[in-house]
């Protein structure tokens, strides 16, 4: 019996002028990310179609389950179109299962069918009553729920659901930069922003000698993680020495970090205009630490005007703990290196920082020179999605 994978779009059904757009990005992310493995893959306007060798079903479930903009999909077994197969094919599919109690539930979409739904499931139904002893059919609450779509050429059987991930397929969007820490925050923020169909490019702030090379691979390992929902994230490394060095030698102690972050938000602004993002995405959480009160984003925001999407704004901290298990960051994230923000922390950093005192505070040393050296000394890791998706050459 054959069988395929159909996946049905969900939400980005509802994008009706740019329908064929999201459909077709969802398909060339799911061909690229299911490249090693021998597959075939079609799509029409409701479905995709991906026929698969059985023994790769596993491995290619997992890979379909980080794709975003799939919501559903089932593993559907193949007939022609025609009742008299339908219902034998049927009554082989379910014939090794335990069951008292079924339902049949037909969803036509070939209307050139002879019955309509409800008579092909009755008509599947009787079949299956005649030759299956000792069970009854139960529309309310079955054993068995067996669906029956009936398309042109093909149609599908299939007993099973399985959620996706949801979301829009990256791509959808155009490039949003990350502000990638080694926290738990920014990961969680990352994924978030992919989810809804945003193409990344992360960008990491680091103080070396302050911080060390295993903060830096700390982050890169950060957005390898995050590589497994996409094919591949540039990750920008900022070297931020000298202008921390700078604030924290000139400017008042208690407005440190108010001034550091407005100098990120700054390069972050360069960056995006430079590389053709559209905006900033941040970690930041509303109250979590001093820069996050909202008179402090307010002051640290207005450096750009550039839209900064923060993702986890209104999430509790374990709230984005929960998500970065689910994800796999978190066990990354704790690791101890520290990064830039940690090695330069005041005792009593402002919380309702005032925005002419931030001004005059970091006018006092040449702020714009280093910030393009800093651009002109960036450099970019591309790093790439390393999980083995053929995970069958391993045998
Ligand atoms: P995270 O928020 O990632 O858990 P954190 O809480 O230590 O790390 P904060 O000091 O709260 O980081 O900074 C808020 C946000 O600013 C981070 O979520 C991240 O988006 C950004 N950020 C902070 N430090 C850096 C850095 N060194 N490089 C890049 N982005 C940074
Ligand atoms: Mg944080």
């Amino acid at each position: 019996m054959d069988r395929m994978i159909l996946i049905k779009y969900g939400e980005l059904s509802t994008k009706k002028g740019n329908k064929n757009f999201f459909i077709k990005t969802l398909y060339n992310n799911v061909k690229n990310k299911l490249k090693n493995f021998d597959v075939k893959i079609n799509k029409d306007s409701a479905r995709m179609y991906i026929e698969f060798r059985d023994e790769e079903l596993d491995d290619i479930k997992r890979v379909i389950d980080k794709i975003f903009g799939i919501h559903m999909y089932h593993i559907a077994y193949i007939v022609d179109t025609n009742i008299d197969d339908i219902k034998k094919m049927t009554l082989d599919v379910i014939k090794n299962f335990n069951f008292k109690s079924f339902k049949v539930e037909t969803k036509r979409s070939f209307k050139q069918f002879p019955t309509d739904s409800l008579e092909t499931s009755r008509i599947i139904g009787g079949y299956i009553l005649k030759n299956i002893n000792d069970i009854s059919v139960d529309v309310h609450n079955p054993d068995l729920l067996i669906k029956i779509e009936i398309r042109d050429n093909n149609s599908f059987i299939y007993l099973n659901e399985y959620c996706g991930s949801g979301g829009y397929p990256v791509g959808t969007q155009p490039k949003g930069f990350l502000m990638l820490s080694g926290g738990i925050d920014s990961p969680v923020a990352g994924y978030l922003a992919m989810k809804r169909g945003v193409s990344l490019e992360a960008v990491y702030f680091e103080a070396i000698p302050h911080t060390s090379l295993e903060a830096r691979n700390k982050v890169i390992d950060l957005t390898r993680k995050l590589t497994e929902y996409v094919d591949s994230i540039n990750l920008h490394i900022v070297n931020f020495t000298s202008i921390q060095e700078a604030i924290y030698k000139n400017c008042r102690e208690d407005y440190c970090i108010t001034i550091m972050r407005r100098m990120m938000y700054r390069i972050m602004e360069r960056l995006v205009k430079e590389r053709g993002g559209y905006v900033i995405i941040n970690g930041e959480s509303i109250g979590q630490v001093a820069s996050q009160t909202l008179v402090s984003m307010s002051v640290i925001n207005e450096v750009t005007n550039v839209p900064v999407i923060r993702p986890v704004a209104c999430l509790d901290k374990l709230e984005i703990i929960d998500i970065s298990k689910k994800i796999g960051t978190y066990e990354i994230s704790i690791l101890p290196f520290e990064d830039c923000c940690t090695v330069f922390v005041p005792k009593h950093p402002v919380i309702n920082p005032n925005s002419q005192v931030a001004k005059f505070e970091e006018n006092k040393f040449d702020y714009m020179s280093m910030i393009d050296e800093a651009i002109k000394n960036l450099y970019t890791v591309k790093v790439k999605c390393e999980e083995k998706t053929n995970f069958s050459e391993l045998l």
